[in-house]
């Protein structure tokens, strides 16, 4: 099939990108030039290794991209090569997608809080203004208003939407129908962001599947949570074959340390992948127990369903319930200082040992004297 044949005739993505980095070639370090040899002296790197390095695994510069994570990834997921760009975790893809598509001091991203922090210190830190359509908090939980996130974006010059599915700290899926319809809308005028750093324990069809019809399409994931490796620092953006080109072009000459790629690249062997499979059902098993401990709880206000690792939870006394928990050695997210959660505490799915002690605490006959 032909490339043209492959594209979907929605608008070319890169006229969203910003117009003075179209034809920007980036920095071409020596690994770009696609050279061979015998005697490697293009890049000043020492012909010796260091001693504490004595297979010689890091004496060169390591591939931009290396070929076995990047298929790797592609066929996890499902995605072809050229459409994933692999990076020092999601949060290194949400960077480059602010630096890549918005004009400082001009342009601006939405995002619906309660969500993940890291959208707006990026654009913070990049000169883009910040637009917030906030998540409504009903009783089935958070939801989207998707007719004003697409109306606050098309007045508000906005080229990025975030939306976090499952969300942090939500813990809401978003309907992937609604994330369609949104990117339709908005085609030409904004790319659609989806972090799905947690849809590995949502059991739900990725928006990468979306991709074959809209091309104002990015999804963000990573290999810190369900795959246990927080510390190597992968994750993956998937998008449009053009716009990952261009992408690439503004991260590092060398992103991925080479120990980490070769980390990662073990732990996307077929059998450890199964046993992260087998992890995350137990953390889904979990996850229903931990929520249903908190709902039952009289000193619980709210527990809100959650598609992800973790459970929200609105507490009637939140600061002695913190106080508590952590006279008993276990570590909450503190959601107080976040506007519309006040009173939330946001608690990590443990092992069935680590959630049996906030059990212990919060439970209905835990120790609320
Ligand atoms: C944890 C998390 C990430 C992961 O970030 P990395 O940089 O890949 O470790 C991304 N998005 C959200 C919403 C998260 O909660």
């Amino acid at each position: 099939m032909s490339a043209a044949a492959m594209q979907s005739p929605t608008t070319d993505p890169l006229e969203l990108v910003r117009e003075d980095l179209r034809e920007f070639a980036g920095y071409r370090s020596a690994r770009s030039e696609r050279l061979d040899g015998r005697i490697w002296l293009n890049a000043n790197e020492s012909p010796w290794c260091n001693p504490s390095d004595p297979d010689a695994r890091l004496r060169r510069y390591p591939d931009p991209q290396p070929e076995a994570l990047r298929s790797l990834l592609a066929d996890m997921y499902r995605c072809r090569p050229g459409q994933l760009l692999a990076g020092r975790g999601s949060d290194e893809g949400i960077d480059l997608l602010v630096r890549a598509l918005c004009r400082p001091g001009q342009d601006a991203v939405l995002v619906t809080s309660p969500t993940f922090g890291m959208y707006a210190v990026s654009a913070r830190l990049h000169g883009a203004r910040v637009v917030d359509v906030p998540l409504r908090d009903t009783p089935q939980g958070f939801r989207c208003d998707f007719d004003a996130v697409a109306a606050a974006a098309e007045a508000n010059a906005v080229k990025l939407v975030f939306l976090c599915s499952p969300g942090n700290p939500s813990g809401t899926l978003l309907p992937i129908e609604s994330i369609a319809a949104l990117a339709q809308r908005l085609e030409g005028r904004a790319v659609v962001v989806v972090d799905e750093a947690y849809l590995d324990y949502a059991q739900a069809p990725s928006a990468t599947s979306l991709l074959g019809m809209q091309r104002n399409i990015a999804v963000l994931r990573t290999l810190s949570k369900a795959h246990a490796l927080a510390a190597a620092r992968i994750g993956a953006v998937i998008a449009d074959a053009g716009l990952i080109a261009v992408l690439q072009r503004c991260q590092a000459p060398y992103p991925l340390p080479g120990p980490c790629v070769e980390l990662a690249v073990a732990a996307l062997a077929q059998p450890v992948r199964a046993g992260s499979a087998a992890r995350i059902q137990t953390t889904l098993a979990e996850r229903e127990r931990l929520h249903a401990m908190l709902a039952s709880s009289p000193q619980v206000r709210c527990a809100y369903p959650s598609r992800a690792n973790f459970v929200l939870a609105r507490l009637k006394e939140p600061q002695d319930a913190f106080d508590r928990l952590l006279s008993a050695g276990i570590v909450v997210r503190d959601l107080r200082s976040s506007e519309r959660l006040n009173d939330a505490l946001r608690i990590s799915v443990g092992t069935p040992e680590q959630n049996r002690a906030v059990a212990a605490v919060l439970g209905s006959d835990g120790g609320a004297a």
